[in-house]
């Protein structure tokens, strides 16, 4: 069974406490997140790392403040999700919480040809939310990493989890993927 990882939005305006749209508590996901993309370079698995790439004005800020502007420093990936010279860690740029339902992510899903995806990264009950539901849609298996991700809203995130459970999503942890190293 071919496996890709989902490295979901880990850019520094989520994930650091002065970052632009700071997930709270995100920070203590990071020695986590950068051991599932170790893990999946040294076992020669693709990762699919989206990231949020905003013009200046865009519409998403009607909803939330600005971030990830393309060009700035926040909307950069945290150093340790980007993996050195590995040529298979493909970056999906998006600009709506909605991608995980949209042609050009189930196209680059269809690309990668796998058939197992473990998702991690933030926001759990938006774009973590989006990508899973959309990989469950196109009919792949997915495992969510429940230690390596984060929720703005407690009680969304947890409502989502659940519902990602119920339509077929097996919740996993960061050491039953990659062990403890
Ligand atoms: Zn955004």
């Amino acid at each position: 069974m071919k496996t890709v990882f989902v490295d979901v939005d880990t850019q520094l305006d989520f994930m650091i406490p002065s970052g632009a749209l700071y997930v709270p508590g995100a920070e203590s996901l990071i020695p986590t997140i950068a051991r599932l993309n170790r893990f999946a370079a040294d076992h020669r698995i693709p990762i699919l790392s989206t990231v949020d790439a905003h013009s200046e004005n865009d519409p998403e800020f009607s909803i939330w403040p600005p971030h990830c502007v393309r060009g700035t420093t926040g909307q950069h990936k945290v150093a340790g999700t980007l993996i050195d010279k590995y040529s298979a860690q493909f970056v999906f740029e998006k600009q709506t919480v909605e991608f995980g339902s949209t042609a050009p992510f189930l196209a680059e899903i269809e690309r990668l040809g796998a058939d197992r995806f473990v998702v991690y990264g933030v926001v759990t009950e938006h774009c973590v939310r989006s990508a899973a539901s959309g990989l469950l849609k196109a009919g792949k298996r997915v495992e969510v990493v429940t230690d390596a991700i984060r929720s703005i809203d407690e009680q969304a995130g947890a409502q989502v989890l659940s519902q990602l459970h119920a339509a077929g999503a097996t919740l996993t942890t960061s050491t039953a993927i990659a062990g403890t190293n």
